[in-house]
């Protein structure tokens, strides 16, 4: 594994690699890294001849008063776990490196932002969107790969891509999670034992909320459920419950035969955790397979 912290040098290994013929899958995130991480190297590895990984922790999506300076970082663990599931180039820039002066541009995306953690986190797709393209304009990756756990965020990046023609594929990943059902995530760790405990209810209450979708209980009896079960933990502090249309994020009325969303975010303290659950409709699955011959990844859904 190579650890590039310049974007000059990143850029000219890709290029010799791209003149090689390899293709390249780009796995962004902010470091810290955990099973959600690595089950994206993963697929990323099963697709991608190289595989870019970048541990960037955003300024830009971060809002005053935000953990951006407390948010968990660990690089010397990070680049073992990376080189251990076989990532080939880990960029870690620093924020002089991607922000050497004040950013003047900004990508809004519209419609898709205004709900859920667009709602609670005015500013952060903002700033999402905003790094997201500045990667994909720095690797230029064939492919990209995203957790479901950000379903948002997802539902963001593709709007981005289709709306601007980016040439990159993005891939949707499941969402990982600790053997009691609470999702991974970097924050975790913010968690103290009380809170843990408590927010295996996340998870839990969805789960609930999936069997009262095949009870054939309606979005509103299901909202209502998981709001009396997640404030049945005294810890938690309820940001949103909502349930949506995916990936367009609007209200439904009833369950059809369209995908929906179950989306929640909670405050256990200081930590605001997010989960959520996505059915119905033609689940957008996908078979990867790589081809050795044309190195190319092909997905067929
Ligand atoms: P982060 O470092 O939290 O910004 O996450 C980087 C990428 O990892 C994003 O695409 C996340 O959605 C994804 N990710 C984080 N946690 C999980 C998880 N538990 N399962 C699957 N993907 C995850």
């Amino acid at each position: 594994m190579i650890t590039v912290t310049s974007i000059l040098k990143l850029r000219s290994l890709l290029t010799s690699y791209r003149q090689e013929g390899k293709t390249i899958g780009l796995v962004p995130t902010m470091g810290f890294l955990h099973e959600g991480h690595m089950s994206l190297v993963d697929e990323a590895r099963r697709v991608s001849s190289v595989v870019v990984m970048s541990i960037f922790v955003n300024p830009l999506q971060f809002a005053a008063g935000e953990d951006l300076e407390t948010y968990p970082r660990d690089l010397l663990r990070d680049e073992m776990m990376a080189r251990d599931r076989g990532v080939n180039i880990l960029f870690i820039p620093d924020v002089t490196e991607m922000y050497p002066s004040q950013i003047k541009t900004t990508i809004y995306v519209s419609k898709v932002t205004s709900q859920l953690c667009g709602a609670s986190r005015p500013g952060h797709f903002d700033g999402v969107a905003t790094v997201v393209s500045k990667l994909f304009h720095i690797v230029q990756p064939d492919t990209a790969f995203f957790g479901q756990k950000d379903a948002q965020q997802v539902a963001v990046i593709q709007q981005m891509v289709d709306d601007l023609n980016i040439p990159v594929k993005i891939v949707p990943c499941p969402i990982v999670r600790e053997a009691d059902g609470l999702a991974m995530s970097s924050r975790n760790v913010y968690l103290s034992e009380e809170e843990r405990k408590q927010a295996v209810i996340l998870s839990q209450s969805l789960y609930n909320a999936q069997q009262g979708i095949k009870d054939g209980q309606s979005p509103q009896q299901i909202r209502e459920r998981l709001i009396m079960e997640i404030s049945s933990q005294s810890l938690a502090n309820i940001d949103y419950v909502e349930i949506l249309s995916y990936p367009a994020l609007e209200i439904i009325e009833q369950f059809s035969s369209n995908r929906w969303i179950i989306a929640v975010a909670v405050r256990f303290g200081k930590t605001r955790l997010i989960d959520n659950v996505i059915g119905g409709g033609e689940e957008k699955t996908y078979v990867s397979h790589h081809d050795e011959s044309q190195n190319t990844p092909s997905y067929s859904y």
